[in-house]
């Protein structure tokens, strides 16, 4: 039995309202998982599903990054803390080995556990890394450290892996033609991998590039500018099929885990990220490991305890 871990960037959680998109948010999978939309009025938990706000801010002024959040999830560490302020984008360079060092990834592998990493990445992203184009991600550097196999255009082909955006419409691919795939054949694939794996990790920024308003040039087919409602209402109707497709073909004895770094697409007052907290959702049988959980560096810790107590 395996834990499904699903990270979106950029979602906080926040009450009902018409500031936040999350209420009236196209979520059908998210709804019956629920009772409602996703926000803090569905906190709580039951035997299977458990929603619960966790601390992004990391006891730490300003506005949560990715580079610092994204670290404190992996690592299980105070990034933030540690470096003194949140840091956008990638996680410090100070923090980068220890983070390398011991992850989720390499915690679970050293137990004698099987880790992947369900994103394909495809050559265009290797060598915009390789001419510095781009930099590594936390995802990336702590999937480095622990020797992990990247997933490919190959593992695409063959229906196991999924691409950052979920339906493969906006990652590029230079070998050859891939095809896209519905959000729910996404989440289809993700417990796919759950099968021969004790941690199945999957990442995506669709919410906060959607948060930010650039949804349209990095992801939307059409050219013509969305709303930033829109634009985040698109994002998670994808996540929400990718969230369906997971539930309808996990195995009994899955867990799947949610949750974010940082607050953004829960409130439209600002296009910024925000000091909200974030969603932890977690449903199957390792609901109890997550029951007490108050911050985002937590996380790690409680995946790897579920994920060695499920190790068969
Ligand atoms: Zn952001």
């Amino acid at each position: 039995m395996s834990v499904i871990f699903v990270f979106v960037d950029g979602v906080g959680l926040a009450p009902w309202g018409h500031d936040n998109p999350l209420s009236d948010a196209p979520t059908p999978a998210l709804h019956a998982l629920l009772g409602g939309a996703l926000t803090s009025e569905r906190t709580g938990v039951s035997t299977a599903t458990l929603l619960r706000p966790l601390d992004a801010t990391l006891g730490v002024a300003g506005l949560p990054q990715s580079g610092t959040g994204q670290t404190a999830l992996l690592a299980g560490i105070n990034a933030a803390a540690l470096h003194g302020r949140h840091q956008p984008h990638v996680p410090p360079v100070a923090l980068r080995s220890t983070l390398a060092a011991r992850n989720l990834f390499s915690r679970v592998i050293a137990a004698g556990g099987r880790a992947t990493f369900a994103n394909a990445f495809g050559t265009p992203y290797w060598e915009a890394l390789a001419t510095r184009r781009v930099r590594r991600s936390a995802s990336v550097i702590a999937a480095e450290g622990a020797g992990m196999r990247f997933r490919d255009e190959d593992d695409l082909r063959a229906g196991l892996a999924v691409t950052w955006d979920i339906t493969g419409e906006t990652m590029r691919i230079r070998e050859g033609s891939v095809s896209t795939v519905e959000a729910r054949e996404a989440g289809a694939r993700l417990a796919r991998l759950a099968t021969d794996h004790d941690l199945v990790f999957f990442e995506t920024f669709l919410t906060d590039l959607a948060g930010h308003g650039r949804l349209n040039g990095a992801a939307a087919t059409r050219s013509a500018p969305m709303p930033i409602v829109t634009q985040i209402h698109a994002a998670m109707a994808r996540i929400d099929g990718l969230i369906g497709g997971v539930l309808d073909a996990m195995r009994p004895g899955d867990t799947l885990v949610i949750t974010s770094d940082h607050g953004n697409i829960e409130s439209l007052a600002a296009p910024t990220h925000t000091r909200n907290p974030v969603p932890l959702l977690v449903t199957g049988p390792g609901v109890p490991h997550f029951t007490r959980l108050t911050s985002i560096e937590q996380v790690a810790d409680a995946i790897v305890a579920l994920a060695q107590e499920q190790q068969v």
